[in-house]
């Protein structure tokens, strides 16, 4: 990563993220959350913003911890110089112990026959590793799963390894989004019965944690000592209305710029598949993005896109690298001229849940998708300060 002074233009596809809407995110969330400390989610990239920025960004506004879904997210970090708690939520296979080690990672285990594996490994190399007991309240996906007979033994004999230390225990909520959805309630008095039992038994981790963006904003009782936002640092919708409600700022917009503007009659059929055919003489835009950028092709003849402050369709199929628009309502429109896929334009927004909606997925899902080859420009009061990854074509 280096100023933008110092890399040459870059292709007319990028992501701008606001480091300043994630400062902003940071605080308004650990303000919410206080007492319980930060754990900024940043697996997938940072939901595609880019990890190790908005890791920084995260640290510098109140973050205490980080978390990764892996545990090549977590080296990255540590090689990009970033020192405080990083917990590898997901599984770690017995041949990454080593790397997770070496690197100082705290790792999630589900049973006690991974703990005694992974503790071992950290005796064979004179380490200590810090795990999070994950306990499966009703996810149905990692962690041991609450009504075990002995949790708090298995729980207490875990602790006893040699070699490691339990720091956390921690659950992850199905239905936190919904608050008519009774498994919430379920999930949370499960967790706070098996928190409690340990307690009796002298066993306190540190950290108890259960709170995604979407629990930490709605159910004050699923905080703890810790919560584990995601979604929310991002500026995108753990639930609907969540953004407007507690005033967050959505960081990252995508953009691309029109290649070519063509007048073309009625009757003209639109890229592969001639699935679009014009039915008036319409000028179409070709723009240089497309489903291997992640613009995906789901949105064929239904997504839109802003260009001149308007917002235009999306017609025929999306293609693996260009996509057209018909800006025949849209006034003078240039090649070179700026188009949004995500982020405003003049008095219009799309956002990454307004697209996720054409598509019938999630925010996440979009953001997350959005290419290694789009190149990621960071911005602060506006003005650039960053650009990631630099091109290994110049
Ligand atoms: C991804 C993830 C989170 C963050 O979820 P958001 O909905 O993005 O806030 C928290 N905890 C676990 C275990 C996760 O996998």
């Amino acid at each position: 990563m280096e100023g933008p002074g110092r890399v040459r233009p870059m292709r007319p596809t990028w992501v701008e993220v606001d480091l300043d809407a994630i400062a902003h995110n940071v605080e308004t969330l650990q303000r919410l959350a206080a007492p319980a400390e930060l754990m900024a989610v940043v697996k997938a990239d940072g939901y595609g913003h880019g990890a190790v920025m908005v890791a920084r960004t995260a640290l510098a506004h109140g973050a205490r911890r980080l978390a990764v879904a892996v545990v090549e997210e977590g080296v990255h970090l540590r090689q990009s110089a970033i020192a405080c708690p990083i917990l590898v939520m997901g599984w770690t296979p017995p041949w990454q112990y080593g790397l997770a080690l070496r690197y100082d990672l705290e790792l999630t285990v589900s049973s006690e026959e991974e703990a005694r594996a992974l503790a071992e490994a950290a005796r064979r190399e004179g380490r200590r590793v810090r795990v999070h007991l994950k306990v499966d309240t009703g996810m149905g996906r990692l962690g041991l799963r609450w009504d075990h007979p002995r949790l708090a033994e298995v729980a207490a004999r875990i602790a006893g390894l040699g070699g490691l230390e339990l720091v956390g225990v921690f659950t992850h909520l199905a239905t936190a989004d919904d608050p008519d959805a009774p498994l919430t309630e379920e999930q949370l008095a499960r967790f706070g019965r098996i928190v409690a039992t340990l307690d009796e038994r002298g066993l306190r981790p540190l950290l108890r944690h259960a709170a995604n963006s979407a629990a930490l904003l709605r159910l004050p009782g699923a905080r703890y000592d810790l919560v584990r936002p995601g979604i929310a640092l991002y500026g995108l919708e753990p639930f609907r209305g969540a953004v407007a409600a507690f005033d967050l700022r959505p960081a990252l917009a995508w953009k691309t710029r029109v290649a070519l503007v063509k007048e073309v009659p009625a009757g003209t059929p639109i890229s592969y598949g001639a699935t679009f055919v014009t039915r008036r003489p319409s000028r179409i835009a070709v723009l240089p993005v497309g489903y291997a950028d992640g613009l995906r092709r789901a949105l064929s003849n239904r997504g839109q896109v802003l260009v001149g402050g308007r917002r235009v369709p999306i017609v025929g199929r999306v293609c693996m690298d260009q996509v057209m628009v018909d800006v025949t309502d849209a006034g003078p429109v240039a090649v070179g001229d700026e188009a949004v896929l995500i982020g405003r334009q003049g008095d219009e927004a799309i956002t990454a849940d307004e697209m996720a909606g054409w598509m019938d997925t999630i925010g996440y899902e979009v953001v997350t998708g959005i290419g290694r080859r789009v190149p990621r420009i960071y911005l602060r009061g506006g003005r650039p300060v960053a650009q990631a990854p630099l091109s290994h074509l110049l």
